[in-house]
């Protein structure tokens, strides 16, 4: 089978690639190799697989999830450095995944703790927050619902001090993102629903779920090859 760009499945760093020449291991037994052993990668082989495809995932670091990691040792109880909610608890198949194989899964609390300095916020500095917060969700809420595909730093209006802890809020703290990164319409688009917590981590409850697939770790694409009859894909260590 030879191979072309246009089917090349690309799904974040995961794409795939076939027929494959990585080690003379996976070459004569692979249909399809998938780069990054992340949520993308992990679902691209899921389904790859389901389509009767022999795939094998190559994974740089040494282990599965990508930003999807519980740390362990930091607080010497589980800590999701990357994604912890299970959004749309409703509807993610994560929430019923974890529920029958033993996790803990549990609503995320709606009650927040605001902090300024090393002391809690004094009932003033709350309402001044979250006055801040709702202009800020107000604002991108009117230009969502229009589909304006403007950045969210275009609409959110100036608070004063409060500024840089609601830009934090919307950006990072919500979609990872700093508002000028991301768009009103996409937010406006994005599920709503209940979010849920795992407590021993979603980075464990993920890693969990990816253990039928195959994942070679330690192994990082370095070269892409697409000259000649077929794809090759260059990981260090080298072959
Ligand atoms: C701080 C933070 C909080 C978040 N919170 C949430 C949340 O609460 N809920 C939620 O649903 N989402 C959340 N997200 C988003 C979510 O984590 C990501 O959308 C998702 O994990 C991305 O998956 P991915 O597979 O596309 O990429 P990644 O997770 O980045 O995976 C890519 C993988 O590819 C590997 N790789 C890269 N290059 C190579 C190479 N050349 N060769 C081999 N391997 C390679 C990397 O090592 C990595 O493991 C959050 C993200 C961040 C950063």
């Amino acid at each position: 089978m030879r191979m072309s760009r246009r089917t090349v499945l690309a799904s974040g760093t995961a794409f795939a690639t076939a027929p494959l020449y990585v080690r003379p291991a996976f070459a004569a037994t692979t249909d399809i190799i998938v780069i990054g052993a992340g949520a993308a990668g992990i679902g691209a082989a899921r389904a790859l697989r389901a389509k009767g495809l022999s795939v094998q995932v190559i994974e740089a670091s040494g282990r599965i999830g990508g930003r999807v990691f519980s740390a362990t040792t930091t607080f010497g109880v589980p800590y999701d450095v990357g994604a912890h909610w299970l959004h749309y608890a409703e509807d993610n198949p994560f929430v019923s995944y974890g529920k029958d194989n033993g996790f803990d899964l549990y609503a995320a609390p709606e009650d927040q703790v605001l902090y300024v300095g090393n002391r809690e916020a004094t009932d003033d500095e709350y309402d001044a927050f979250y006055d801040s917060l709702s202009a800020a969700n107000r604002a991108m809420l009117k230009a969502g619902r229009k589909g304006k595909d403007i950045a969210a730093a275009e609409v959110i209006p100036d608070t004063g001090d409060w500024n840089m802890s609601t830009s934090f809020y919307t950006g990072a703290y919500e979609m990872a993102k700093d508002p000028a990164d991301f768009s009103c319409a996409d937010w406006y688009s994005s599920e709503d629903g209940t979010d849920w917590y795992c407590r021993e981590g979603f980075g464990a409850l993920f890693a969990h779920s990816a253990r039928d697939v195959s994942v070679t770790l330690n192994t990082q694409a370095k070269t892409i090859r697409w000259g000649g009859t077929g794809v090759q894909v260059r990981p260090t260590p080298a072959p």
